[in-house]
């Protein structure tokens, strides 16, 4: 017997068996489990059955050894055979938005992702290949998406205040900046002075959101190192991809007859030292992971222009460059906001971040409900992405985002539930506000109509705010938000209805498609999804109809 060269994953050890009476033997040290999967190989080319098993070894036969190893299989040919081993499989309805406005509905379809979690097929179920994949009894039993049922790509939430948890939904009734001042600095330094009080809030967070089928989610943090890293570890343990920011501010915006005790940092120098150890220390909680698996990474966060000085602006622009670390702020979000920095700076909150160059393409921000079509194609230009944050926005922006502008300008848009100036974590209900309010600005276009020309359409429907919520965001994490393959499998199963029955699940009813008991069970045909149906959902549904989550192919929600 003879050791493969080089060294094998773990849990599996295999050797070269050379016994003169047949061609070659391979022994495989594993689980039963993986064995049975391993022994019905569809690779039958170069394996042929067990000849031999025991309760923790198989030989099988080799009978072409790979070209180009004369001395047995290489370790790139067992990794391919590993992934057949380890690999997972899904059948059933896949429903995603390729592109704006396109709702792409693939009935019984077959998706098999690696065992780090990269989609590795992705074709209808009756396909030889697909065929080849079910019959083969290789991985994991396949799971079956019942009909009535279907699978979409996570949500992305492109901007949540994590220390604001804390408090949401409450304290809505203030103008931005006193709003700021009387409740959200407070609730931030309560957190850093209190890491357990971090932990609990964060750990809730991370459970609210798989609850709510937001796989990626780029999160504004606090002053504090500890507090950040603390946020990373329970969005990495929880298994969701997260964006950390650790705020920067070295500008005190508190008033002063005040109410809060100050919450800033001591100067410029100071705010980018912190960052650039915020960067290094997140990347070590998960630089000793294989890359699939580290789902947390450091963001520049500098809050928003009235509390950084243009040196700190500057040497985040810098960072960013030079270590390629995503950006995020708020810009022209409110109408006391914008004054302010017109008055402090003589200038508007696009020109004070382009001058340090953080309008790049690894920028996403919020708001920008007052940024002009001018400064739109600017931020196209530049590659920037915009968190479109319809419920804060109606609350503390005073006017609506121009969203059916940016889009048609090709400006990259994502949806952000900015808790807690939004008090939903629910990224269902941005999809639904940003329709509303969309519907409200058309109404108002076609009230203000002059003359005879026909106004342009500034709404935004049901299945353009599903790609928001999912591709839209992911594009401007550098994700993917669809099912292809080479894609990590980040993914969430939504239930409509009883396939038997057609009775709905949790708020939803679909009265054509219910039976009486004695009638029998709907066909295939009855149960085929449709686009109404998805509808349905998109407007009534809510967590009752969501089961399983994964991310980077974990399962990290059960029903
Ligand atoms: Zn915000």
């Amino acid at each position: 017997m003879k050791r493969l060269r080089g060294s094998a994953p773990s849990g599996i050890v295999w050797v070269r068996d050379s016994r003169p009476e047949l061609p070659s033997y391979l022994a495989l040290h594993t689980s039963l489990a993986t064995l049975s999967c391993f022994l019905a190989s569809a690779d039958t080319t170069q394996f042929a059955t067990a000849t031999n098993v025991s309760r923790n070894s198989a030989y099988c036969q080799l009978i072409s050894p790979p070209q180009n190893s004369p001395s047995g299989p290489h370790l790139s040919t067992f990794v391919h055979w590993q992934n057949h081993i380890f690999m997972s499989k899904i059948r059933g309805t896949f429903v995603h938005t390729p592109r704006l406005g396109y709702l792409d509905i693939l009935h019984d379809h077959l998706i098999a992702f690696s065992d780090d979690g990269v989609i590795t097929h992705f074709e209808r179920a009756d396909t030889p290949q697909s065929t080849k994949l079910l019959g083969n009894g290789l991985g994991k039993p396949v799971i079956v998406i019942p009909q009535g049922s279907f699978m979409l790509p996570t949500f992305c939430d492109l901007h949540l205040h994590a220390p604001q948890f804390l408090y949401q939904g409450t304290g809505l009734d203030l103008p931005l900046m006193q709003w700021l001042d009387k409740y959200t600095l407070k609730a931030e330094s309560r957190m850093d002075e209190d890491p357990a009080l971090a932990k609990r809030v964060y750990t809730r967070l991370a459970a609210r959101l798989k609850e709510n089928g937001t796989g990626a989610v780029l999160l504004f943090g606090t002053i504090k190192e500890r507090t950040n890293l603390i946020l990373a570890e329970c969005m990495q343990s929880a298994g969701i991809r997260a964006f950390v920011g650790k705020l920067s501010m070295d500008i005190d915006i508190t008033s002063p007859d005040s109410l809060t005790t100050t919450y800033v940092e001591p100067n410029a120098s100071a705010s980018l030292d912190a960052a650039k150890a915020f960067v290094d220390h997140c990347h070590g909680l998960v630089n000793h992971l294989p890359e699939s698996q580290r789902l947390v990474e450091p963001v520049l966060t500098p809050r928003f222009v009235p509390t950084c000085t243009n040196e700190l602006l500057k040497g985040l622009g810098e960072l960013s460059e030079v270590r390629g670390i995503k950006v995020q702020s708020h810009l022209a979000e409110a109408k006391d906001q914008v004054e302010w920095v017109r008055a402090e700076r003589g200038m508007e909150d696009i020109d004070v971040f382009d001058k340090s160059n953080l309008l790049t393409a690894r920028t996403v921000q919020a708001h920008c409900t007052f940024l002009s079509p001018p400064d739109l194609d600017r931020l196209s230009n530049k590659g920037s992405s915009i968190a479109h944050c319809p419920l804060s926005n109606a609350y503390f922006s005073a006017k609506p985002f121009p969203l059916r502008e940016a889009l048609d300008q090709n400006v990259k848009v994502g949806l952000g539930t900015d808790v807690a100036g939004g008090y939903s974590l629910d990224i269902m209900n941005s999809m639904r506000q940003a329709v509303a309010v969309s519907r409200m600005r058309q109404g108002l276009n076609l009230m203000e109509r002059t003359g005879q020309v026909e106004p342009r359409d500034l709404s935004v429907d049901w299945k353009e705010a599903l790609f928001l919520a999912t591709r839209g965001g992911a594009l401007a994490l550098g994700l993917e938000g669809i099912f292809r393959v080479g894609s990590p499998f980040d993914a969430q199963e939504i239930r409509l209805y009883d396939a038997q029955t057609g009775i709905g699940i949790g708020p939803l009813d679909y009265f054509d498609l219910e039976k009486e008991e004695s009638a029998p069970p709907l066909s295939p045909e009855d149960t085929r999804l449709t686009a109404d149906v998805i509808e349905k959902w998109w407007c009534v549904g809510d967590s009752r109809n969501r089961g399983r989550v994964w991310v980077q192919g974990n399962r990290v929600r059960e029903v």
